[in-house]
C-alpha cells in the first residue's frame, strides 16, 4: 500500500539545513499496524506527515497504492487526503465551539456527505466508542481520554483506507493510554492500517511492527511473531 525509497526531506531556513530524513526505504502493508520510534527530533513527525500528505518530500518516491505522491501540489494533496487519510494528533486538535457528535461530522460535510447518512455513522461511531451520552457534549467536558477517542472517531468516521495518529497517548495518563490504544488495536482488526509515532514502548508493543528511526534513517524495522502475543502481554 505504501511503498517509499531513497525518501529525502530537507528543512532549510535562512540559516540552517537540517536534513529529517535520510534515505528512507520502507514498505508498508495494507492491514499493518506500525508503531515508529526514536528520539526527539529524528524525523518521526517529518515522515509521518509525509506518509499523511501533510507534506512533500525533497527527493526520493513515495507511492501510496501505487501511485506517485511525493511531488504533488498542497491542493492535489488535499484532495487525495480527503477520506482517505485520517490523522490523530497528541493534542487532540478537536474544535472546542463544536458538541462532540458535531466534532465527529465535520469531515463527512466536507466529503459532501447528505445529512441523513452523517448522522446514522455519526450514532453508530458514538455507540461503539461509548459515548452516546456524551454526544451533545462539549471537548471540554470531556475527559483527555475521551477527547482522544472523539478525535479518533472523526479521523475515521470518512472510513480512511489508513490512520496515521503523531503520539496519541503523549497527554494521556496510563489508563485513558490504554483505552485509545485498545480502540485503536480493535480498528485495526477490523482492517484500518494504523501508522503510529509513540515514545512508548507500551503502545509500541500492540502494534505488530516496530521501526526505528535514528538522525532521519531507520536503523531497526522488527515484525512481532504473531498478534497473539500481545494479548497476552496486556491481559491483566
Ligand atoms: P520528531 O517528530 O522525531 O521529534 P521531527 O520530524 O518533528 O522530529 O523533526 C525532525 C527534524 O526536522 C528536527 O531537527 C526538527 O527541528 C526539524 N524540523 C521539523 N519540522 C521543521 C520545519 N517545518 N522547519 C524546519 N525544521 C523542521
Ligand atoms: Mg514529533
Amino acid at each position: 500500500m505504501i511503498q517509499i525509497k531513497q525518501l529525502n526531506k530537507v528543512f532549510r531556513t535562512s540559516d540552517v539545513e537540517t536534513q529529517a530524513l535520510n534515505n528512507v526505504n520502507l514498505d508498508i502493508a495494507k492491514g499493518d499496524f506500525v508503531a515508529i520510534m526514536g528520539p526527539s527530533g529524528c524525523g518521526k513527525s517529518t515522515l509521518l506527515n509525509i506518509i499523511g500528505l501533510l507534506d512533500n518530500p525533497t527527493s526520493g518516491n513515495y507511492l501510496l497504492d501505487g501511485i506517485e505522491m511525493g511531488s504533488l501540489k498542497e491542493s492535489q494533496r488535499t484532495s487525495q487526503r480527503k477520506g482517505r487519510i485520517g490523522f490523530v494528533f497528541q493534542s487532540f486538535n478537536l474544535i472546542d465551539e463544536l458538541t462532540v457528535a458535531e466534532n465527529i461530522e465535520l469531515p463527512l460535510t466536507y466529503l459532501g456527505v447528505p445529512k441523513k447518512e452523517r448522522r446514522i455513522k455519526v450514532d453508530n461511531l458514538l455507540q461503539r466508542l461509548n459515548l452516546s451520552h456524551r454526544s451533545r457534549h462539549y471537548p471540554q467536558q470531556l475527559s483527555g481520554g475521551q477527547q482522544q477517542r472523539v478525535a479518533i472517531a472523526r479521523a475515521i468516521v470518512g472510513d480512511p483506507v489508513i490512520l496515521l495518529a503523531d503520539e496519541p497517548t503523549g497527554n494521556l495518563d496510563s489508563s485513558n493510554g490504554r483505552e485509545v490504544m485498545e480502540l485503536l488495536t480493535s480498528l485495526n482488526r477490523e482492517g484500518t492500517t494504523i501508522v503510529m509515532v509513540t515514545h512508548s514502548q507500551r503502545d509500541a508493543s500492540y502494534a505488530r511492527r516496530t521501526i526505528n528511526l535514528f538522525d532521519g534513517s531507520v536503523v531497526t524495522d522488527e515484525t512481532a511473531e504473531r498478534d497473539t502475543v500481545n494479548d497476552d502481554r496486556h491481559e491483566m
